[in-house]
């Protein structure tokens, strides 16, 4: 029997490379050989038993590969960008499963399909039953009918390909901040747009990356790490400002003396900390916009004052992952964006050492960790 390796997440803070009978696809499936795959920050909060999930379950859902076998009926059953799909093909697939179509969110808000509580998503569904292999810390992803799959660009390398995931997520950001169909400047995200950016982990830096991309103005990034902040610059941040440098008061007076003492246009909190959300608030100017993108976890609360979003006339946004096709424009910018956006890939590891690059993310000057299974 041929076998695959695949990092096995047994429960929290349990991970080991386990051993599965390598599938034959079924008629509309396909097995995907992973090239690269990106830890994120949701990995560690797995491992840190802050999510609950139906264990074991085989992490990774940034990824990119390659075509190892395809059924007959695939490339009538998934949704493919740049098709049709044939062995060999360089592709990244979005791990969300496409909506149910027909639940109550399916059927009203069509467009929000990361609203459909029966998707499934790589990474997070249980690996318990075959064919297993349903998360990318593996040598193979098999890849069921339901799959949205887009075939690379050429001249794109896989490693930058598996950034797709959360470029999208940091894509679909910025664009809660716009507002279609208004006529004037002054509202939402527009070109030389000032911006504020709570938190510039990966999420924060590839928002920073989005906004400079869509033609932003001033991008004050607010930070807690001076070579987060230094990396910000590099993605096109104006100004930077250090949290742990200044207190609340002086980081106001800066951010205030940036933007005319009124404050930016948008504020996008991607720290993941409650506490931002609410400086986030304080800071963005009068109609402006607040978009939340931090929070794929539940840290806890934080105290607001209505009267503040009242008087302010202040939209506030959540941003949940994105529409599929959030993926056809961030590989678009992976190709063609000037930013040296391979320079957030610090580490590039084995899949056997996929422990040490859990425990790494998220500390100190770490900023992507890259699997290469
Ligand atoms: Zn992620
Ligand atoms: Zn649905």
């Amino acid at each position: 029997m041929v076998t695959v390796q695949a990092a096995t997440m047994l429960q929290p803070g349990e991970i080991a490379l386990r051993e599965y009978p390598k599938p034959e696809v079924a008629e509309d499936a396909l097995l995907l050989k992973i090239a690269a795959v990106g830890v994120c920050g949701s990995d560690k909060h797995m491992y840190a038993g802050k999510m609950n999930l139906p264990w074991p379950v085989i992490p990774g859902h940034e990824f990119s590969g390659v075509v190892e076998s395809i059924g007959p009926k695939a490339n009538g059953s998934m949704k493919i960008v740049g098709g049709p799909l044939q062995e060999g093909d360089r592709v990244t697939v979005v791990p969300g499963s496409q909506a149910c179509g027909k639940c109550w969110y399916c059927i009203h808000v069509p467009h929000r399909p990361q609203l459909c509580p029966n998707r499934s998503v790589f990474g997070f569904r249980t690996s318990a039953e075959a064919p297993h292999l349903f998360g990318a810390f593996s040598e193979y992803l098999y890849v069921p009918g339901d799959a949205f799959v887009l075939k690379l660009p050429g001249g794109l390398s896989m490693e930058r390909a598996a950034l797709t995931e959360p470029l999208a997520v940091a894509q679909r950001a910025v664009a809660r901040a716009l507002a279609p169909g208004v006529p004037y400047a002054g509202e939402g995200f527009g070109s030389g747009a000032r911006c504020g950016v709570m938190g510039v982990g990966p999420i924060g830096l590839f928002v920073v990356a989005s906004l400079r991309n869509m033609g932003a103005g001033e991008i004050i990034a607010v930070d807690m790490s001076e070579e987060r902040l230094a990396f910000a610059k590099k993605f096109g941040a104006t100004q930077t400002v250090n949290l742990s440098k200044l207190s609340r008061e002086e980081r106001k007076e800066q951010i205030l003396s940036w933007t005319d003492g009124v404050g930016p246009d948008v504020v996008i909190e991607a720290a993941g900390v409650p506490a931002a959300f609410e400086e986030g608030l304080d800071l963005v100017r009068r109609g402006g916009k607040l978009v939340e993108v931090g929070h794929y976890g539940d840290p806890g609360g934080v105290e607001i004052r209505p009267h503040v979003v009242c008087n302010k006339d202040v939209d506030i946004f959540g941003s949940w992952a994105y529409p599929q096709i959030q993926f056809e424009p961030a590989l678009d910018m992976l190709l063609r964006t000037p930013l040296p956006i391979d320079d957030i890939i610090t580490h590039r590891m084995p899949l056997s050492q996929v422990q040490a690059g859990i425990e790494v993310t998220g500390t100190g000057d770490c900023l992507k960790v890259i699997l290469e299974p």
